[in-house]
């Protein structure tokens, strides 16, 4: 491609490689613009943004991510951490700790409406408190949404509204966790926003952000969303990453377990009993996740030969990390987590050993329901 072409909107270079990366603009596009020595070229970001009000994802590093951060410090901002409450250990960013300040910091957990319905906010919130602060981090306000459902929603546009009157919002998250699910919401539900994008001559695009603008003259900062190893997300085919979203609330799937006995959750998670009584587990993961249960004697050999087949998914095994384990002891009811593919509720006075790939996003916290 002719390295000469840059988007008039966002300044990126246009690329037809990477649609996530910034410039991106599909090949027979970036084709024609050439082939008609176009320099007036908006990126398929930037495109959208004008023509349709939405806002497209665009990932960066954790260097340059670092970079944007530092210019913070020295602004009057809200920051806003948008983090997915079934990852949530890895969706929170504990760099924020360090460009926070004297700035105000809220949380949002996205994607609540995977919860089933039984579940209680106050205690959902409780455990993101500790664990934010566990991190360092002192959330003033801490939310919970559903973007893709536009759920609980107006709590948080009010206090964002109220906030912008006297500084910009910034929108900060990892990969996935649904932040422009999130924003494109907002949007929708501001009319006055909509109406600003469209008509504001030029919504600040750039590299490193999209601004927004507001009707009181300060923005919304769309910031790119951070990718981390950490993230099974990162790991996984899109394919297989469809399977483990779950779309619709986890629906529990209880077993009775001694001893001795291993539930595969397709073939990305895997939980043996080591020590306890007679007592039932408590299975909440995407429908999609094959649920299988076995011998631990003979789990190693079970996995080997049906990852891929009947524990699924992933479907597509060939850069799969091998599943690793860690042992937890529960003193009070609690959930042993699976990053990004569901948790386990496990009575007290069990040992217990929960694997994923890498070990990724293995944790516990105390019961939610
Ligand atoms: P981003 O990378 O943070 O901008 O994330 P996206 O907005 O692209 O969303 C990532 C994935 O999460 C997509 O598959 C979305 O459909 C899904 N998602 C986003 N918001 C929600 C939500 O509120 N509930 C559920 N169940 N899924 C969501």
């Amino acid at each position: 491609m002719d390295d000469e072409i840059i988007c008039i909107g966002c300044g990126a270079k246009l690329q037809s490689d990477d649609p996530k990366a910034a410039g991106y603009l599909p090949a027979s596009a970036l084709a024609k613009a050439e082939s008609e020595e176009n320099t007036d070229v908006y990126c398929q970001r930037c495109f959208r943004l004008r023509h349709y009000n939405e806002i497209m994802p665009v990932d960066l590093n954790n260097d340059d991510f670092l970079a944007l951060l530092n210019t913070l410090a020295s602004k009057k901002a809200l920051i806003v951490n948008v983090v997915d409450l079934f990852d949530f250990s890895n969706s929170l960013l504990s760099s924020l700790k360090r460009f926070v300040g004297d700035n105000e910091f809220i949380l949002v957990g996205n994607k609540f409406d995977l919860f089933p319905k039984n579940s209680r906010q106050s205690k959902i919130k409780d455990w993101m408190r500790q664990e934010a602060n566990r991190m360092g981090l002192h959330p003033k306000k801490i939310f919970l949404v559903s973007a893709a459902r536009q759920k609980n929603l107006d709590d948080l546009i009010a206090y964002l509204d109220k906030a912008s009157k006297n500084r910009d919002i910034y929108f900060v998250g990892m990969t996935n966790v649904g932040k422009s699910t999130l924003i494109n919401a907002i949007i929708d539900k501001m009319g006055d926003i909509q109406d600003l994008i469209t008509t504001s001559r030029f919504p600040g695009t750039t590299l490193d952000r999209i601004e927004i603008p507001l009707e009181n003259g300060h923005y919304l900062i769309d910031t790119p969303g951070i990718m981390t190893e950490n993230q099974l997300a990162t790991r996984l085919s899109p394919k297989d990453l469809e399977i483990v979203s779950p779309k619709k609330p986890l629906k529990p799937a209880t077993f009775q377990l001694l001893p001795g006995n291993t539930i595969f959750l397709g073939g990305l998670g895997r939980i043996d009993y080591l020590k306890g009584e007679s007592v039932s587990f408590t299975v909440y993961a995407a429908r999609g996740v094959t649920l299988h249960r076995t011998k631990t004697a003979n789990a190693d050999e079970f996995y080997q030969k049906h990852v891929g087949e009947l524990l699924t998914p992933p479907v597509d095994t060939q850069d799969l990390a091998p599943l690793k384990g860690q042992e937890f002891r529960t003193t009070y009811k609690s959930d042993l987590l699976f990053g990004g593919i569901g948790f386990i509720t496990v009575p007290k006075g069990c040992v217990v050993k929960t694997y994923t790939p890498d070990q990724i996003g293995l944790g516990i916290r105390r019961a939610l329901i």
